[in-house]
């Protein structure tokens, strides 16, 4: 009886298996043909500066649209395509793409000051980023001032030596690094000074809670104040209230990012608002 209950169980777990694979294969094929055939689309959210009120750079986030599912955010997608081992493909795609764009404003007259570009944690020690972010730039004869890429702490775990020599040489090319979702990681606090890091990204779940809720409003003050005496750029993500802008300037954060100043924006929304925004200010 035993036995057979083992078999049976087996049996089942062979089924799921089979179907767990089957399920990899053809998001593996719908990847493949999505990178083929345009599906995917970058988003633009601009930052703002807070002592100028203008905008500061603009980060460039990833959208899916899919012929029969719409749009897909990249919540969605991004854990697959690590786990399918796609991610630096598509984040080889998300590169071009977005200094594609960058040197094509520039050549149009804009001065957009820099345009931040996410990358998987798994990217920079496996995937020779900083080869990558230099053949794309020479591709479109954009310097590479124009460019931050946007990294998170478990990118430099693994091997702090590689992640180092990589960040080095991608700051040679120019390029600025900035620490995304800063305090939800590990946070040793050793990697600021060890690497060449440019830009803190205060993670959102902290902006969320100013300034009400205890201790967080101090937490958000000792991480901008670290910023300033490391001389770090700190930027708060997440912004949604006034309140939080307020309390955000006052303790002389660089810049801010959220839906209280802009959404992200497909591409011809966001160049009908930086246009407005030089209007205007
Ligand atoms: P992230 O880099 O921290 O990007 C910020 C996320 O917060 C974005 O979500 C953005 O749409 C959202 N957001 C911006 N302002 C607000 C706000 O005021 N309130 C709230 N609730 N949310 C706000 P999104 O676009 O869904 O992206 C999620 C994450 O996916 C990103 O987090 C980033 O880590 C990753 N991602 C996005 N694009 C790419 C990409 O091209 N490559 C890679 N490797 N990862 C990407
Ligand atoms: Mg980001
Ligand atoms: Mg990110
Ligand atoms: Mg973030």
């Amino acid at each position: 009886r035993s036995k057979e209950i083992g078999r049976n169980s087996f049996q089942l777990y062979k089924a799921s298996m089979n179907a767990r694979s089957l399920e990899r294969l053809s998001m593996l094929s719908r990847f493949q043909y999505a990178l083929e055939h345009d599906e995917f689309e970058l988003f633009f959210q601009p930052l703002q500066c807070l002592a100028s009120n203008k905008v500061a750079s603009v980060e460039c986030l990833l959208r899916w649209n899919d012929p029969n599912l719409g749009m897909i955010l990249p919540a969605q997608f991004i854990p697959l395509a690590e786990e399918l081992g796609l991610i630096i493909k598509l984040d080889q795609w998300v590169i071009n793409k977005a200094c594609e764009k960058m040197a094509l404003w520039r050549r149009q007259g804009s001065d957009v000051k820099r345009i931040a570009i996410n990358v998987s944690a798994q990217h920079l020690c496996q995937g020779e980023l900083a080869q990558t972010v230099s053949s794309v730039l020479k591709k479109h004869q954009l310097s590479g001032h124009f460019v931050e890429l946007e990294l998170t702490e478990s990118s430099f775990i693994s091997n702090l030596h590689d992640a180092k020599s990589e960040l080095k040489k991608l700051k040679s090319l120019g390029v600025s690094i900035a620490l995304d979702d800063f305090g939800t990681g590990y946070s040793a606090l050793s990697y600021l000074t060890k690497l060449p890091i440019d830009t803190l990204k205060i993670d959102a779940s902290f902006v969320a809670k100013i300034p009400d809720e205890y201790g967080n409003s101090e937490i958000v003050a000792a991480i901008i104040a670290m910023a300033k005496a490391l001389n770090l750029q700190v930027v708060a993500e997440g912004v949604e209230k006034p309140e939080q802008r307020q309390f955000l300037q006052k303790l002389a954060c660089n810049t801010i990012q959220g839906y209280m100043y802009c959404k992200p924006l497909c591409c011809d929304d966001w160049l009908r608002f930086y246009h407005q925004e030089k209007v205007t200010s």
